[in-house]
């Protein structure tokens, strides 16, 4: 598994630290056995990559964060969850990752329940970009390298290239071995977003949650790592928060949520008919 995962783990958690409840594998287990959730659940649609069964949590300030969220994501498809500020989008990520534990309902990956799984073994096949996309001290070689230490340099820059970040290397006269941050380089939002999609895409993971992973960027970085994310599917699976229409449009399913649940799901086309939120939202062009 990916260090890179991990890594990325590590700095959302300090983040949260408040919230996490720390369960270890044997807990974890423990709770499977002694809740008698079945190790492996069935399910209609067996290329279920990941399901939420109606999905209930609350933080622990009180928050009731999620009432009833329910979808089915299929392996290699793009996917996009879109909804008002606030609905619980980056919570539903945040689930998915087991930073927290869900209060009632399911979350399943492949049939099996998420907390029959050790958290490691749940990230370990994740990609993730955060919302507030952080860049880990080190240099820019290190924070590509997180996930793969063995990658060469030029693949490094094959994927900072993609991302449209070659440029900060090549005015730096250390080129990949810039330090980033306080004591280095300071990257912007943008570019440390862009950082967080070259360490993905430098990964091998099957599934990528992506938390509005545009938000900070211009519209040419825009529509570069558009393309970047279309070309994805369907060697990966794609769960995308998104708060752009152009993002959205081309989803294979997009899932609408509203202060906490899940009220619609399909194609753009569909929604347009059958979702009035939906219709607003994209009249609106999705910017929350
Ligand atoms: P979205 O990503 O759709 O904007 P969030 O999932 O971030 O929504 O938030 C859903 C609800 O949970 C909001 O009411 C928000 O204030 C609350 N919330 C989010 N994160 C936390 C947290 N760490 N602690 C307590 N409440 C939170
Ligand atoms: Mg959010």
């Amino acid at each position: 598994l990916g260090a890179v995962s991990q890594m990325q783990v590590a700095l959302a958690a300090l983040q949260r630290v408040n919230d996490i409840v720390f369960l270890d594998e044997e807990d974890a287990g423990d709770a499977a056995i002694s809740r008698n959730l079945p190790l492996r659940v069935p399910t209609a649609q067996s290329e279920a990559l990941i399901e939420f069964r109606s999905v209930r949590f609350a933080y622990a300030s009180g928050t009731q964060a999620l009432q009833d969220v329910s979808f089915s994501i299929i392996k290699g498809t793009r996917n996009a969850i879109v909804g008002p500020s606030g609905a619980g989008k980056s919570t539903i990520l945040a689930l998915a990752e087991r930073f927290y534990e869900i209060d009632s309902g399911a979350i399943l990956y492949s049939g099996n329940d998420i907390r029959s799984m050790p958290r490691a073994s749940v990230r370990s096949n994740l990609g993730y970009v955060e919302q507030e996309a952080t860049s880990v001290s080190g240099t820019i070689a290190d924070n590509l390298r997180l996930g793969n230490p063995n990658l060469s340099d030029l693949e490094l820059m094959g994927a900072l290239d993609a991302v449209g970040l070659d440029d900060v290397v090549h005015r730096s006269s250390e080129g990949l071995q810039s330090r980033v941050g306080d004591d280095g380089v300071m990257l912007s939002g943008g570019q440390r977003q862009r950082l967080a999609w070259a360490r993905v895409l430098l990964g091998n993971a099957e599934l990528l949650l992506l938390d509005e992973p545009t938000s900070s960027v211009d519209a040419v970085t825009e529509e570069i790592l558009q393309n970047l994310l279309a070309s994805q599917t369907p060697s990966r699976t794609v769960l995308v928060v998104a708060h752009r229409l152009s993002t959205v449009v081309n989803s294979d399913q997009i899932i609408v949520v509203e202060d906490g649940r899940t009220t619609a799901s399909g194609t753009h086309d569909e929604l347009l008919l059958s979702s009035e939120i939906y219709r607003e939202l994209a009249v609106r062009q999705l910017v929350a």
